[in-house]
């Protein structure tokens, strides 16, 4: 009877031990059921880890690119009047492809700027900032295989949006062509016989941003009939990220791709609310181009978001109706946000190269790269456990200077990372007194390593 019952437990417990084992596969299947899918890479993403860092450490924030002062008060006021309008529909969707006020305002502005009358209904699509533009653009043209030039460096969401698409991402690198005096991001080109050996049969297109995030390049008419003329001959498309179109310094003048000949048929230009009258919080973008191609960015857009906030769709579109009213005047914000811009632009060349570092100075947008080699012996990079210097000299400053810039290899493939290691993006679209505070503190830290 002893034996039966031992036989028995020892039964069970080979039970229990199976069941167990079970329990432990169907776990770790489970957990492998619940990663990230394939077409993602689980990467860190370097405004996640910066925004971070800031609200942390607390540093005067040059990182992540916004202004730290007020929108024009036309714009403001008008949401303001928006949301408490008598018009309760105001406050209630609207046409998933654009608020009808909006697309019509956007409307004339590009007739006017592209010197073509845009079918506001059908050629343009407003979106959840510039990054659902670049999203919906990506998704709803590539095809599994499909090859996308993007040239380095590049605003870092590009390449994922590509990979998930299942596009491939060819690159190319802008470089520096001097090494010594004052740089200008006009030094910075890519090479044309590489830029040529890229397309192929398979480019499905070429994505441009200008004026460019992070170097401030404003491309030149050369440069554009160049790219334009190998999308030409390759058929390919060009999304044209121009979301700091209204940011550039002369010399410099911002040519919109699709103005050249042949050209619109092949190009979707991609703009933001947030960048061109100072609110990147409100995220508004759009999207414009030939019929064709933009249906296939409204096909993805109306099976994700379907439509944006209605009230800060109306409130853009009073604020152009109110800038197209003074366009060509002193007081237009499109040129006056630029005439706002240099002076700070030119303070923050001035202390960077004061402190020691090599600033190249942007014709557009309001980023500044800067070399900080020269500097390196004053850093505690052996602090910092990253990968790549730039890394861990943006986390050091930020920790121990309380000054944060954005370390530029996040806009490189990994392969070209290094291109960039002694390199930090800085943002000059800040108060003066912030500037001069950065300038300042700089300046002390610099003194005592004296
Ligand atoms: N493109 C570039 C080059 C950018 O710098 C940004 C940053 N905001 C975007 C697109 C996205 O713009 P938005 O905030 O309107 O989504
Ligand atoms: N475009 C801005 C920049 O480059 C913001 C980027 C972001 O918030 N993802 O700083």
């Amino acid at each position: 009877m002893m034996i039966a019952i031992g036989k028995l437990t020892h039964a069970i417990r080979l039970q229990l031990i199976n069941n167990q084992c079970r329990r432990v596969t169907s776990f770790s299947s489970v957990m492998s059921k619940f990663d990230v899918p394939s077409r993602y890479k689980d990467e860190k993403s370097v405004w996640v880890e910066y925004i971070g860092l800031a609200l942390e450490y607390k540093p005067l924030n040059l990182g992540q690119g916004f202004p730290d002062f007020h929108a024009p008060e036309h714009v403001t006021t008008a949401l303001a009047k928006t949301v408490t309008s008598e018009n309760p529909l105001l406050n209630q969707y609207t046409r998933g492809f654009g608020h009808p006020r909006l697309v019509n305002a956007l409307g004339k502005l590009y007739s006017k700027l592209l010197n073509r009358n845009l079918d506001a209904n059908n050629e343009i699509l407003v979106t959840a900032g510039a990054y659902e533009a670049l999203f919906s653009t990506l998704q709803g043209h590539t095809n599994p295989g499909d090859e996308w030039i993007i040239i380095e460096p590049f605003f870092d969401c590009y390449v994922p949006m590509v990979e998930s698409a299942g596009g491939i991402a060819r690159f190319i690198p802008l470089k520096l062509t001097k090494s010594e005096g004052v740089l200008s991001s006009a030094d910075w080109v890519f090479d044309k016989k590489e830029m040529e050996s890229l397309f192929n049969d398979k480019t499905k297109g070429i994505i441009l941003n200008t004026p460019h995030n992070p170097v401030g390049k404003v491309f030149t008419l050369e440069e554009l009939e160049f790219i334009a003329d190998l999308a030409k001959k390759w058929n390919a498309l060009v999304v044209s990220d121009e979301v700091y179109e209204w940011m550039v310094y002369e010399p410099a003048r911002h040519i919109r791709i699709a103005t050249l000949p042949d050209m619109y048929e092949r190009t979707i230009t991609i703009g933001s609310a947030g960048k061109t009258f100072s609110v990147t919080g409100w995220k508004i973008g759009w999207a414009y181009g030939p019929v064709n191609l933009m249906n296939n960015l409204k096909v993805v857009h109306q099976n994700c978001v379907y439509t944006c906030a209605t009230p800060i769709q109306e409130a853009v579109a009073m604020g152009f109706e109110e800038e197209l009213k003074r366009y060509g005047q002193e007081n237009c914000y499109f040129q006056s946000l630029a005439r706002e811009l240099l002076p700070k632009r030119d303070y923050m060349a001035k202390f960077l190269s004061d402190v020691g570092m090599s600033p190249t100075v942007p014709e557009g947008g309001y980023f500044m790269i800067a070399d900080w080699k020269s500097l390196e012996n004053y850093v505690g990079l052996g602090d910092e456990v990253d990968k790549y210097r730039d890394y861990r000299f943006t986390k050091w400053m930020t920790k121990n200077v309380g000054v944060q810039g954005i370390p530029p290899s996040a806009f490189y493939s990994e392969g070209h990372k290094h291109l960039a290691e002694d390199n930090v993006r800085y943002c000059f679209i800040k108060k003066d007194e912030n500037l001069q505070k950065a300038a300042d503190v700089l300046m002390k830290w610099r003194a005592k390593q004296a």
